[in-house]
């Protein structure tokens, strides 16, 4: 069956993805609710009882909302940072106002792999405003995809763990001049373009002529912003950017949605 990976959803409202082989399925972030999640992996024809582990890359709501629920009704481990684990749970009370323990945690370092079934995780450090915020690649049956959103640049150490990916799930969070004219408060604004806010379609596009190895077969746009960014901004920023090193076969732009999920890329 080979490797998969599912945009369930993208974007401050929620993000969730799935990668799996076939005989492992990893959640990546659990940022839309259960129900929600569950929707849309049946949408895509997947048992979400059949999910084996969630992975989360940091405590913020729109990657870890639903996270309590889901875990709680799959029973399955769920793996984050002490850091982003801690963060999370000092928000958390259930109703008698108790912290709810997660059944399954398993406690994961960045820069240390470990393994979720026959996928190979390497989770890496970002520079981003939250505890203890990571990226991740996975391994599995020769291929390498790589996660790399919620970012305010992309330093060198980044760029090198994405190499060699045949999926790479990018950040193109923002048109620089939608947002300085946008409708956010100077604050926010100052938050999203600083070096630990989110990444711009000019700075993914930077990485694309600069920074990275055009080796992918797809290259997947995410965490677009609804009120800052416009599909098209951000593809033809991409597609500009990687130039004829877009071929039938390899850096395929695809866009993720915040609303529905996106037709499974299959290698
Ligand atoms: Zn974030
Ligand atoms: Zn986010």
């Amino acid at each position: 069956m080979g490797v998969s990976v599912s945009m369930l959803a993208s974007g401050s409202r929620g993000n969730s993805a799935v990668v799996q082989t076939s005989k492992t399925k990893i959640l990546v972030d659990a940022g839309i609710s259960c129900r929600e999640t569950f929707k849309r992996m049946r949408v895509l024809g997947e048992d979400p009882r059949t999910l084996s582990a969630i992975l989360v890359t940091h405590e913020h709501a729109d990657h870890i909302s639903g996270l309590f629920v889901l875990a709680k009704k799959l029973r399955i481990p769920v793996f984050l940072t002490g850091a982003t684990h801690q963060t999370w749970s000092r928000t958390m009370r259930d109703e008698n106002g108790v912290r709810p323990q997660l059944e399954r945690l398993e406690v994961f370092c960045p820069g240390r792999s470990f393994q979720v079934g026959d996928i190979a995780v390497t989770p890496f450090t970002i520079p981003h405003d939250a505890a203890d915020p990571v990226g991740f690649t996975f391994r599995a049956e020769g291929v390498k995809i790589g996660f790399a959103t919620d970012l305010g640049y992309i330093p060198a150490s980044v760029r090198d763990h994405l190499r060699g990916c045949e999926v790479l799930v990018m950040e193109s969070n923002h048109d620089l001049e939608m947002l300085r004219v946008g409708p956010y408060p100077w604050s926010v604004k100052q938050r999203v373009m600083s070096r630990v806010g989110h990444l711009s379609n000019d700075a993914l596009a930077e990485f694309f002529t600069n920074g990275y190895d055009g080796e992918a077969a797809y290259v997947v746009l995410a965490h677009l912003s609804e009120a800052n960014n416009h599909p098209e901004l951000a593809r033809g920023a991409a597609m500009k950017a990687l130039g004829p090193r877009q071929t039938l076969l390899r850096n395929r732009v695809m866009l993720a949605s915040q609303t529905e999920p996106l037709e499974p890329i299959r290698l």
